[in-house]
């Protein structure tokens, strides 16, 4: 039985990983050049910046055992001194209160240690990258995909380790029922309209100063607003929300300006001259976003497997993804849940 895992997110890599154990036959996909899908870290000499998640929390057992697996190494996020307030007219107050993040966890090395790691496990015939599944088509012994680059690969099954409503995209031949097509377009894919800068420097002259590097402001363009820097030496950083919609933060140039003014305001001079200034943009990266991703989430969307998507072609395609695990839905341990449940399924 051969498995087609389309998708080589966290969610993806973990089913790969699964498989390979369990001597499963599979191959997985993947359309970006690199693994890790939302999960993505800027390098930066000793310094590694998360840009997509950054974060996991007590409470979510798989990542936790995972990452003792992989053999790699936690650490607290830094919220040590005051915080820092910026009022709608862009007066900046420093002061004691609640860390939000205080008590969250960060990963040695970036996230991207975990999903390079369960990349680097899988044997080079069982993975592809550059591979975009354009469309799927269901043949009598199985499926077949389609390629971007005009290669097919035939399987029995399919997993859809990717944003449902960016599988939506894809074309299905027979075209799915309405009410699974209508699913998939309505599950909102977590985080994908949001956009993060960090601000790297060679000394952490926030903390110096006494403060936490966690801000928030109702004057932007950045919201919200914490420490990035390594869990050891430098170089250290800052990281922000950007609160602006996504249409409107598309002269980056100008984004660049507003932050950097707004870095001086909160902290100093200091906050002047960046060694680097990365901004990840991922509502306009269609391997992640789809228009209707432009639209605010102003909460947490209940996720979980619709029963509409549950049985697809007899059972021949199935999901994975974050947006479908029913309880940890849009963290990284929802991307593990997935995996989980869908290894269940393609292996029973
Ligand atoms: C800015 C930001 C901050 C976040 N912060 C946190 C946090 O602090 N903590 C937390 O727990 N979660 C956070 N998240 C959510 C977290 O990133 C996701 O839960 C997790 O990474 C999802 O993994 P996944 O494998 O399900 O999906 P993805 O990572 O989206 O993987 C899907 C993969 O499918 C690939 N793909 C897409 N289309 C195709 C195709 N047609 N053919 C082949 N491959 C395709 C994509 O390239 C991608 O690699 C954040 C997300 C963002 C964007």
């Amino acid at each position: 039985m051969k498995t087609l895992i389309i998708g080589g997110g966290l969610s993806g890599l973990a089913l790969a990983d699964r498989l390979e154990a369990a001597g499963h036959d599979y191959l997985l996909v993947e359309a970006r050049d690199r693994f890790g899908g939302r999960i993505q870290t800027q390098y930066l000499d000793d310094g590694y910046f998360d840009m997509g998640p950054a974060w996991f929390w007590p409470g979510q057992p798989r990542i936790a055992a995972l990452i003792e697996r992989l053999g790699l190494e936690k650490f607290d996020q830094f919220s040590a001194g005051d915080l820092t307030f910026e009022d709608p007219h862009g007066q900046v107050q420093h002061g004691r209160g609640f860390s939000s993040m205080e008590g969250s966890w960060r990963l040695k090395g970036g996230l991207q240690a975990l999903t390079q790691s369960l990349a680097d496990r899988l044997p080079g015939d069982r993975k592809l990258l550059n591979a975009q599944v354009i469309s799927l088509t269901d043949a009598d012994q199985g499926i077949v995909a389609h390629l971007a680059n005009g290669d097919r690969i035939s399987a029995d099954q399919a997993v859809l380790a990717l944003p449902p409503r960016v599988a939506a995209e894809i074309t299905f031949t027979p075209d799915l029922p309405l009410a699974a097509r209508t699913s998939m377009q309505q599950i909102a894919t977590w985080m994908a309209g949001q956009a993060k800068a960090i601000a790297v420097y060679d000394t952490p002259f926030w903390r110096d100063a006494g403060l936490s590097g966690d801000a928030t402001s109702r004057f932007g363009p950045l919201v919200e607003i914490h420490d990035a820097s390594p869990a050891e030496g430098g170089p250290f950083a800052l990281f922000g929300f950007i609160g602006i919609p996504p249409q409107s933060r598309r002269d980056e140039p100008r984004l660049r300006q507003h932050i950097q003014a707004q870095l001086i305001r909160l902290f100093g001079p200091d906050a002047a001259a960046p060694k680097q200034l990365y901004i990840k943009d991922w509502a306009f990266d269609q391997n992640t976003s789809t228009q209707a991703d432009l639209e605010p989430l102003y909460a947490h969307p209940d996720y979980g497997l619709p029963q509409a998507m549950a049985h697809l072609w007899d059972g021949k395609i199935r999901f994975a993804g974050t947006e479908v695990a029913a309880q940890f839905g849009g963290y990284i341990e929802g991307a593990l849940e997935a995996a989980d449940a869908a290894f269940t399924q393609v292996t029973a």
